[in-house]
């Protein structure tokens, strides 16, 4: 081997902490309280994430130790994002919308010996504070009634308490710096450490010109909670280029979101599709112009949204996908250039890989299949951003070769555009053939009448399971399965087109905000889905 003459400097969260606060010191993070923003500069919350390290360290925090974060988008969070990991300990955002038993869970599994709370959400952790093992410290943000958390300290009180200087260690770039669970829609929640190089790697992608093109002239408001999958790298990526960011607190709804907009002026923002659709029919007339992209990705994004979303509030929405497992942006629709009116149709795909992240796909045997736009089968990653095991889990099923199984089905085209068609649970086989819910879901939400539309298999005694599409009728319309049978005709295969047809109040969502198929299939078993009728 011929040696590099490089410097061997370690990737850390730390580098692009300091890079962010010394090169930006002027930019601003705004978290909204119900109604006003409050604004600090980088230099501010720099030194609060000092003094953080310092009051941590002197609760006897050490590297390696995790601290759980228990809080919305908001400013104390982001100092959070900043002290934790960079003094070398791991931060590990707890998913608020956790079931009381799995927040428990985590908390245990991980270890975690200081909570950082928010007053709000005191209530929520009081649930399971007495299950809770490891915890030693509760450092609580706010004002509120904490009686039920035991002893806390106050958050405020503690860091105004620490000096500003806080002497922080090298840390080895392969050791952990943040731990988020994924939302365990089966089973128990299964852990994914990020290392410091992989969020610093992972950054510099989310930044990247054909990624999210982030500089420091964005202004980054941040919808995907800070405690779901780190808010897709958004806040350390913005904070690495110095971008203006905006936090949007507890404030999530369609109202406060269009409040927000229109009165903070972000240029980028991120959000799951159901959220999107909210704002869309909740708000049609809010000004949207100063955001020049928004990011939709967590589940399949409906052409028929991004095709509202140009037409309401002439803003591209545009798809990008990844899993809690890969950091999360693995994958991103930029239309290739020179396409013109296709755009859209490139939009519509799942997307195309970022950098470093490589993807195949493999039959049940494990067969690698060809990139040929029409093989279909698991999706397979490998990258320096993507996990190879789980928190105290080699997870060996999850596993092939170095390569992480996915648990999408899909197709890859020669150059590379991913198209998922399902989640492998969600996959519905008639007769030996496989059916794509996403497909026919994204086909019946470009209907009128439809709001929103999930596709489960449902057993069938001739084709083993057949299609049963909930549908969530728009306010005054009820389409008749007739009429969403003819919308469907000709834009796929005769035997795809669903005999069985419900209409529902609302589709159930996971945690994150996912269609909830395992709901839809208990309700169905229960003989909870009314049909509707021809
Ligand atoms: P969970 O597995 O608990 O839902 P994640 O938030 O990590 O947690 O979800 C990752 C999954 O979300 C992916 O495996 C995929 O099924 C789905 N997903 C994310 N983005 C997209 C997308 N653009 N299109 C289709 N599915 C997506």
């Amino acid at each position: 081997m011929f040696a590099s003459t490089m410097q061997d400097v370690e990737l850390s969260v730390l580098q692009l902490f300091q890079h962010g606060r010394s090169i930006h010191a002027g930019s601003t993070v705004t978290t909204w309280s119900g109604d006003k923003p409050v604004t600090a500069s980088y230099a501010d919350i720099g030194a609060n994430a000092d003094r953080l390290a310092s009051a941590l360290s002197s609760l006897g925090v050490v590297p390696g130790d995790r601290v759980g974060t228990f809080c919305w988008n908001n400013q104390h969070h982001l100092e959070a994002y900043l002290a934790v990991p960079s003094m070398g300990a791991v931060l590990h955002t707890l998913n608020i919308r956790l079931f009381p038993e799995q927040l428990a869970y985590v908390i245990n599994h991980a270890e975690d010996r200081v909570l950082i709370v928010d007053a709000s959400l005191a209530p929520l952790l009081a649930k399971v504070r007495s299950k809770l093992s490891t915890v030693e410290h509760i450092l609580t943000v706010g004002e509120g009634d904490f009686d039920d958390l035991g002893e806390t300290i106050d958050y405020h009180q503690l860091i105004r308490s620490h000096d500003p200087t806080f002497g922080y260690p090298t840390v080895p770039e392969r050791s952990a710096a943040a731990v988020c669970y994924t939302s365990g829609t089966t089973g128990n929640p299964k852990g994914v450490a990020y290392s410091q190089r992989s969020i610093f790697i992972h950054s510099l992608g989310v930044t990247g010109a054909q990624s999210m093109a982030f500089t420091e002239a964005d202004r980054i408001l941040l919808i995907v909670p800070m405690f779901h999958a780190m808010a897709w790298g958004m806040p350390y990526a913005g904070w690495m280029v110095g971008a203006d960011l905006i936090l949007p607190g507890p404030h999530l709804q369609a109202a406060p979101l269009a409040d927000i907009i229109e009165t903070v002026r972000p240029t980028y923002s991120g959000a799951v599709p159901t959220v999107l659709n909210d704002l869309l029919h909740n708000r049609p007339t809010a000004d949207l112009s100063s955001l020049r992209e928004i990011i939709c990705g967590g589940s399949a994004v409906p052409t028929s949204l991004m095709q509202a979303y140009d037409d309401t509030y002439g803003v591209t929405v545009t798809q990008a996908w990844g899993m809690t497992e890969t950091s999360p942006l693995a994958a991103i629709a930029r239309p290739p250039k020179n396409q013109g009116d296709e755009a859209l149709k490139w939009r519509s795909k799942t997307g195309r890989t970022l950098p470093g992240v490589e993807i195949r796909i493999c039959d049940d045997a494990g067969t690698v299949l060809p990139n040929d736009g029409s093989a279909q089968g698991e999706i397979e990653i490998r990258g320096p951003w993507v996990t190879g095991s789980y928190v105290h889990d080699t997870a060996e099923e999850k596993f092939h070769d170095g390569w992480l199984r996915t648990g999408d089905v899909g197709t890859i085209t020669a150059d590379g555009f991913i198209q998922i068609s399902d989640r492998a649970k969600d996959v519905i086989k008639s007769g030996g053939e496989w059916i794509s819910s996403v497909d026919l879901e994204n086909l019946l939400m470009s209907h009128p009448g439809v709001r929103e539309a999930a596709v489960i298999g449902i057993p069938d005694d001739r084709w083993d399971e057949r299609p049963l599409a909930c549908i969530v009728p728009m306010s005054g319309a009820a389409p008749a399965p007739e009429a969403l049978r003819e919308h469907l005709q000709g834009h796929v295969a005769k035997w795809w087109l669903p005999e069985r047809f419900c209409a529902v109040e609302e589709i159930p969502k996971t945690s994150v905000g996912k269609f909830d198929k395992k709901v839809l299939r208990a309700q169905y078993a229960a003989g909870e889905l009314p049909g509707i009728e021809d």
